[in-house]
């Protein structure tokens, strides 16, 4: 046994953090987590976890509006915004209280408070010190808001899951993930909803032919959108609304502005000037293989590393590390290759694999199937929603190089097709493959 107190000690109880420890722990190494804030991380507090259960609370409207094109007559239906706030959050303490009981089963030792690096081994949390062979910094990201005249004015989605109030006029500034998915939220919750993003179209790095289905679904269902807008300065005006003036001078009035413009590396306060731990140009903690840092004890994994801010991806990466470091894994690398994901925008987008912009690129001879369709669900609902589906397939060797889709459970769909991807299924696999009738996923194994 080392002279430490711990083999590791892990810094964040995030999705990352908490699956390093466990499983170190696991594999019989004396294990510590420090968390300054909340059990579970971004994720099931303030990410994944509440963002889904406001968008299942959001598309009830629609759903109210639908059941009428199937004979159900719903009264006038009313939305309570502290009813869904307040159940979210009692559903987030109880997921906290099972990210506690995952890491006393499984031996971790949790240490509550700020973890400060102090040297290569040490670390200090409040006034107690901490030596351990290895540190692990899982400690996530945080939104980024740009500097301007009136930032103090607005929120980001850490906020948004707590408001005091619902807004009755919402602007959602950026144009990734976290914008699309709140807009939509917005709006579906009763709110008037207005997304101002700075370039022509939003969702940069999607699959060209989805970004303008994505824009289209989104407009008709009710959310402004305002491509190459951006915000000059907000004033808050007596009656305390928000006065919003972008660079072209427009201005809005509205009731909360919302910052979804990207996130940041959280290493402020952490003591990595006490280490010889390097940071990217971007803040994010710099590693090389394994994770390592520039300090040779110093480990990163997760959205603090930069590279694909997504839970799965930290989770996979914490598992990795934690089977090189104490199991017999010879290294921990990740194959980041065909990651599916998905935006839980209304309607959804999931993908996996390349775009069509990338695949022309790489594969000269691709075959593009693509489908848009009504779902069945829609000939009585009286919606006007369109099911997208794309597959694009290199036509040398036949694989599936990239699939994409928008339309209701886009996600539950993709998930199963990202495992045949990665099988490295062809055409020929997808058109062998028999429909489950009557499914718009039917259409993936039908498309000609
Ligand atoms: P985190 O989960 O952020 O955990 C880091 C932890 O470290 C935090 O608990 C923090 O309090 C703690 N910490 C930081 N500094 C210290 C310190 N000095 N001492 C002690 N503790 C510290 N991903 C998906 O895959 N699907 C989704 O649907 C999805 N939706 C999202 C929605 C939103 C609104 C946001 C913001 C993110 C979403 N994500 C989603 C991304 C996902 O939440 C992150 O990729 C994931 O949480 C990263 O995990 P992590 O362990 O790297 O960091
Ligand atoms: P993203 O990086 O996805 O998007 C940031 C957006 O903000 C981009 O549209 C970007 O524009 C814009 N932007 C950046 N800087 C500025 C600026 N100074 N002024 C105006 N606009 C700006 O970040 P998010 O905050 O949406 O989400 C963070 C990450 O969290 C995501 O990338 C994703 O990995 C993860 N996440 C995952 C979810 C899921 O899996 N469903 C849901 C939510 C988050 P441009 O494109 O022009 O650079």
């Amino acid at each position: 046994m080392s002279n430490f107190d711990y083999d590791l000690f892990v810094i964040g109880a995030g999705s990352g953090g908490v699956r390093a420890s466990r499983i170190a722990s696991q594999l019989g190494a004396r294990v510590a987590v420090a968390e300054d804030r909340y059990l579970g991380g971004t994720c099931v507090n303030v990410g994944c976890v509440p963002k889904k259960l406001f968008v299942y609370g959001s598309h009830f409207s629609e759903d109210f509006e639908a059941a009428a094109g199937f004979g159900w007559q719903v009264p006038q239906p009313h939305f309570d915004w502290p009813t869904l706030r307040d159940r979210k959050t009692r559903e987030i303490e109880r997921l906290n209280g099972i990210y506690g009981s995952i890491l006393a089963n499984a031996g971790v030792e949790l240490i509550e408070g700020r973890a400060e690096i102090t040297g290569a081994h040490s670390v200090k949390v409040g006034d107690r010190s901490f030596t351990s062979e290895r540190i692990l910094i899982a400690t996530g990201g945080w939104p980024f808001v740009p500097d301007f005249a009136g930032a103090e004015h607005v929120i980001t989605s850490n906020e948004a899951f707590y408001l005091e109030e619902f807004p009755k006029r919402v602007i959602v500034v950026g144009g990734g993930y976290i914008a699309v998915e709140f807009a939509g939220i917005f709006n579906g919750l009763g709110a008037e909803s207005h997304l101002y993003y700075r370039g022509p179209l939003f969702l940069r790095g999607f699959d060209a032919g989805v970004r303008k289905v994505v824009a289209d679904e989104m407009e008709k269902k009710g959310v402004n959108l305002h491509f190459d807008t951006s915000v000059a300065q907000i004033e808050r005006l007596p009656s305390g609304e928000l006065e919003v003036t972008d660079t072209q001078g427009r201005t809005r009035v509205v009731d909360a502005v919302m910052y979804a413009t990207g996130r940041r590396a959280k290493t402020d306060g952490l003591g990595l000037e006490n280490t010889a731990v390097k940071l990217r140009e971007n803040g994010a903690v710099m590693v090389g293989d394994n994770f390592q840092t520039g300090e040779p004890s110093i480990f990163a994994i997760g959205d603090v590393i930069g590279r694909i801010e997504l839970t799965p991806v930290a989770l996979a990466e914490g598992m990795a590390l934690a089977h090189y470091l104490f199991g017999d894994r010879p290294n921990a690398a990740v194959d980041y290759d065909n990651i599916p994901t998905a935006v839980f925008s209304q309607p959804n987008i999931a993908t996996v694999g390349l775009t069509e912009e990338q695949a022309r690129e790489r594969y000269p001879q691709l075959q593009v199937y693509q489908s848009s369709f009504t779902h069945m669900k829609h000939t009585l609902s009286g919606l006007d929603e369109k099911t997208f589906m794309k597959l694009l397939v290199d036509g040398v060797t036949e694989k599936v190089v990239g699939c994409h889709m928008v339309g209701s459970d886009a996600g539950e769909i993709i998930q199963g097709i990202g495992i045949a991807i990665k099988a490295g299924a062809t055409k020929q696999d997808f058109d062998n493959t028999i429909g489950i009738h009557p499914t718009a996923a039917e259409e993936f194994v039908t498309m000609r």
